[in-house]
């Protein structure tokens, strides 16, 4: 699998190859060497046009700090500066050398290197692909190419070293394979396996993150199945771990456990699913272990939404989520089972639901539950959106104010306080009687009643 000439042009032509092609001239011509890395040659040589380029440079972040002016110099101390070139961002990296004295978490220091040192320290051959735009040259020292032909994730080095060096790559190695629907070799795969408790030792954010882009990635189920298989997720996501073996009445639950119907939802993503939608689905029965019982010779999980709404909510803290986002997730989850009494609500309750600016994430959570499960039946999921359609059309929603508090005081010339909260309340009154429109007629409406 040559690169072909054909993506090659059709990269350069996208506004952001082009950019990132006078990146590399810009640089060449003030004498440095520049090379476009990783993730972005492994996408072209599989045939896709790169969303995102790295550029791996002789140039110090000094050197690239002068050459550019609009750059971002916060990570200039591990030899990485964002580069701004017509709006895309790059991120630039002066060539390193390895970091064998890690203590597994990130690299206390940087030696600058060579192009052949710098190689020596990235994580996966697939991912050591250097490729030079004006000269069209391949530097490709681990045989990558070779590797990616047979879609295969194999660590640079001693694959117990780098998990060593730094445990995240744990983590990418299984993102990488869902990534490129590839397999492992068999020491990265043991190595993953035996090295699996060293995940502990990461900060929660960078947890985070590389759980999310697998959640975003394209084939969900199979990285959280590997994360299964090589025992990183009895660390990582212990309540998740308890799903496995957890049986579910039979009917209609035929796609088996609930770690197995998990996999399910999360199979189901469609684009219109988001992260935080996305994680709720991940986590939404992790109360099941925890409520199982068996009540009139059936399997019951009483109450399994709320205890799994707590649950989410200390896990996601663990994983530093950032609070907001936790609050939806774990609302969602919390909420999750709402739907099966749903149509016995009545209407001033339903419109609470109805305006709740997370309802539409909400049903989405039903769908992909409903989606996960065999057989699915979607009768009540379809009521609840006709009955929603219905609400909407005949409660159309509440118009948004037209002027707000800061508004309210530089016209009025009044400091904040409860005043300005009491006066947005009348102007919205008006607006809701229809007496204001307009910002000016709302402005209006202030000048005169408010007498300035
Ligand atoms: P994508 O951006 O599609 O997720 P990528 O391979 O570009 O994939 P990045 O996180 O952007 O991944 O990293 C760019 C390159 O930097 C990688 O291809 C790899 O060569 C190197 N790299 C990133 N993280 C590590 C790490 N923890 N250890 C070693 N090398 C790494
Ligand atoms: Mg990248």
């Amino acid at each position: 699998m040559p690169l072909s000439k054909e993506i090659i042009n059709r990269t350069l032509r996208t506004p952001l190859g082009e950019q990132a092609y006078k990146l590399v001239e810009t640089l060449t011509d003030a004498g440095f060497e520049a090379w476009w890395v990783g993730g972005c040659v492994r996408d072209m040589l599989l045939g896709n046009i790169p969303e995102d380029i790295d550029v791996a440079t002789s140039a110090k972040p000094k050197d690239i700090l002068k050459i550019f002016q609009k750059t971002d110099d916060t990570a200039a101390q591990f030899g990485a500066v964002l580069v701004s070139l017509h709006g895309h961002v790059f991120e630039v990296t002066t060539f390193r050398e390895d970091d064998a004295v890690s203590d597994g978490r990130h690299p206390e220091s940087v030696r600058f290197g060579t192009r052949e040192q710098d190689a020596k320290r990235r994580d996966f051959t697939v991912n050591c692909l250097y490729w030079h735009p004006l000269s069209r040259e391949l530097f490709d020292p681990y045989a990558g190419e070779q590797d990616l032909n047979e879609r295969l994730v194999r660590f640079i080095g001693s694959a117990g070293e780098r998990i060593g060096q730094d445990a995240l790559r744990l983590l990418r190695a299984i993102r990488l394979r869902a990534l490129i629907d590839g397999q492992y070799h068999p020491d990265t795969f043991a190595a993953l396996h035996r090295k699996s408790n060293r995940i502990e030792i990461l900060s929660g954010t960078r947890r985070f993150r590389e759980l999310e882009k697998m959640l975003l990635g394209p084939h969900p189920p199979r990285a959280y199945e590997d994360l299964w298989e090589t025992d990183v997720i009895e660390y990582l996501i212990p309540e998740l771990h308890a799903c496995k073996g957890v049986a579910q009445p039979s009917a209609p639950h035929e796609e088996g456990d609930v770690w197995d119907h998990i996999m399910h939802v999360i199979a189901a993503f469609t684009h219109d699913h988001r992260a935080d939608v996305r994680w709720a689905a991940l986590l939404h029965d992790i109360g099941k272990p925890a409520t199982f019982s068996i009540e009139d010779d059936r399997i019951h999980f009483n109450e399994h939404a709320s205890v799994g709404g707590k649950l989410t909510k200390e896990l996601l803290d663990r994983l530093q989520c950032p609070a907001k986002r936790r609050d939806k997730i774990a609302w969602l989850v919390r909420h999750h089972m709402m739907m099966s009494t749903f149509m016995e609500v009545d209407n001033e309750r339903k419109a609470h639901w109805y305006y709740h600016p997370w309802f539409t994430e909400l049903l989405q959570l039903f769908w992909l539950d409903i989606a996960g499960t065999n057989p699915s039946d979607f009768t009540l999921y379809e009521k609840i959106i006709a009955d929603y359609n219905e609400f909407l059309d005949s409660h159309p929603l509440p118009p948004k104010p037209l002027l707000d508090g800061s508004d309210v005081m530089e016209l009025l010339g009044m400091p904040p306080g409860e005043r300005v909260g009491e006066i947005l309340q009348l102007l919205y009154d008006a607006q809701v009687r229809k007496e204001v429109t307009t910002k000016s007629e709302a402005r209006e409406f202030l000048r005169t009643r408010m007498g300035t």
